[in-house]
């Protein structure tokens, strides 16, 4: 089956009592036992298990080709889950530009529990140099966030094997539609759900996809139903009927955030645009071969300084100003203030969610603000 198909029928489950077309929203939290004290359905109580829970796993599995699928109340949920599960003492090796929530709970929570190293990982000398005997896993995060930097994911899984060490890669950004990190040889997928899976900026979610039922996915499985950071059945209900449309969805993010990057590379108030779908970004080449598509997120840098950057946001009408991203809507934000004091993002820099709107409105709308 091809992606498009699996988004609409992999998660959808009718009810056969009702003839219900789409699969009812279970609040129950809880399932009645045989007289023989069985579950027949495989159902006790919902922080275990859900059937809408159920659903989303089995399509988020599909759409990753992965062999099975954990459901999450937040990103964070499904990326604190991956480091509560790595004896304590675990060396990480995580980029530098890591997704800055990710890169504080790390900082902050794990602090003398795990050993940790953020740095520049698309270095072959520098990520060598920085294995050791505990490392026991490395995350990577591409296209990455805010620099829209590419890392070579077969690369890094080629070294990280040779080392016996497990890979984790936040495909937010991306999206299954426009990377498949697991058929690159990655163990773990994780997604922040809240953005293009959710897409239209009103829920919360996050998800893990391994490649293998293993050991590590026992855990992982642990984690979820005893830590209990689990999304609710309505979540579950919303984020199942949203990813029917993702591969449609993304194909309009994609189209109109190149468009919309090369209408800013020409613009004469612009220093730089980052996007890995312009030839002129530094890893395109890799980006082609390890990318079903360039994807919807894009920066740019304006000529000046801080100053100039936010009077541009202050201008825009049709795009607004907040952070996160991923929904139909264009947002907009100098994300320099967004990541606080230690950042190393330019204080010119815009990130741009590239939203669904006409790209005619979303260029005359960048075009009034700078001019
Ligand atoms: C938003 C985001 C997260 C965190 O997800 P939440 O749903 O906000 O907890 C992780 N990684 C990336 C790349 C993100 O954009």
């Amino acid at each position: 089956m091809k992606i498009e198909t699996i988004a609409i029928h992999a998660g959808n489950h009718a009810d056969g009592s009702s003839k219900a077309v789409i699969q009812p929203i279970t609040l129950s939290t809880t399932f009645t036992r045989e007289a023989d004290g069985s579950f027949p359905a495989g159902y006790i109580y919902s922080r275990s298990s859900n059937p809408n829970r159920t659903s989303l796993e089995n399509v988020l599995a599909r759409l990753e080709s992965g062999a099975d699928a954990a459901a999450f109340s937040s990103g964070n949920a499904a990326g604190m889950t991956v480091f509560q599960t790595l004896k304590p003492g675990t060396h990480i090796i995580c980029p530098d530009d890591m997704y800055h929530g990710l890169r504080n709970q790390i900082k902050t929570l794990f602090a003398g529990i795990l050993e940790f190293d953020f740095i520049d990982i698309n270095d072959t000398a520098v990520l060598t140099s920085h294995i050791k005997s505990n490392t026991g896993l490395i995350w990577i995060e591409t296209p990455s966030n805010p620099l829209l930097k590419i890392t070579d994911i077969k690369k890094i899984v080629e070294i990280a094997r040779k080392h016996h060490i497990k890979v984790a890669c936040d495909n937010t950004f991306a999206t299954p539609i426009g990377q498949q990190p697991l058929a690159l040889g990655v163990d773990l997928v994780m997604h922040s759900s809240t953005k293009y899976f959710g897409g239209h900026s009103d829920l919360m979610g996050g998800a893990l996809i391994t490649a293998e039922k293993n050991e590590w996915w026992t855990k992982i499985r642990q984690v979820q139903e005893m830590g209990g950071a689990i999304p609710s059945p309505m979540d579950c209900y919303f984020l199942t009927r949203s990813i029917k449309t993702l591969p449609y969805r993304v194909r309009g993010h994609v189209y109109n955030a190149q468009l919309l990057s090369e209408y800013l590379q020409k613009h004469s108030k612009i220093e730089k645009v980052m996007y890995p779908g312009l030839p002129s970004h530094p890893q395109h080449k890799i980006a082609k071969e390890q990318m079903l598509n360039f994807g919807g997120m894009l920066s740019f840098c304006v000529k000046g300084g801080s100053d100039e950057a936010r009077n541009v946001i202050n201008k825009l009408n049709i795009f607004t100003q907040a952070t996160s991203l991923g929904g139909v809507e264009t947002l907009i934000e100098h994300r320099a203030s967004v990541e606080g004091p230690d950042t190393k993002t330019p204080h010119n820099l815009l990130r741009v969610s590239v939203g669904l709107e006409h790209i005619d409105d979303l260029i005359a709308d960048i075009s009034q603000a700078l001019s």
